[in-house]
């Protein structure tokens, strides 16, 4: 198992590869935010851990684990984005997934992927769901926040 830390950035790297012929240091750190010193002692971990191939000056390679897991990062990534986009939360949506992502474990992402697909090929479902959805917040029903006064 990868840290949350180093399953983003290998995320990253196989959303950058997707995309563009390269996935460049300078790249990784501008997407994740942080300095090329950390990318470079991540992307030596990933290499160390044999998912990605990477030599001074060269161009950076995942390996066919690399490529796997990088998939399935980018796809859980999105899985949480549209479940959130469904469920119509007012949060930071890609902040929100992010954190999710690393605390969720596989089931639950899965069961979620079938709730997200139910809903896609059943309309009228999602149909009643967002009805009840803008029914509540007329209301004013749902959770309070306590920590507000
Ligand atoms: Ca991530």
């Amino acid at each position: 198992m990868l840290s949350p830390s180093l399953e983003d950035y290998l995320e990253e790297i196989y959303r950058l590869l997707q995309n563009n012929d390269a996935a460049r240091v300078s790249d990784i750190a501008a997407c994740l935010d942080v300095t090329l010193p950390s990318v470079n002692n991540a992307i030596h971990k990933l290499s160390e851990k044999d998912y990605l191939i990477y030599k001074k000056y060269r161009e950076l390679v995942l390996t066919d684990k690399g490529r796997r897991l990088g998939k399935f990062l980018v796809e859980r990534n999105s899985i949480l984005q549209r479940f959130l986009q469904v469920i119509d939360s007012k949060c930071n949506i890609n902040a929100e997934a992010e954190a999710m992502e690393h605390y969720l474990t596989l089931p639950t992402i899965r069961s979620i992927e079938n709730l997200l697909d139910f809903l896609e090929n059943n309309i009228e479902c999602r149909e009643k769901f967002e009805k009840h959805s803008r029914y509540r917040e007329n209301k004013g029903l749902g959770l309070v926040n306590g920590y507000k006064k």
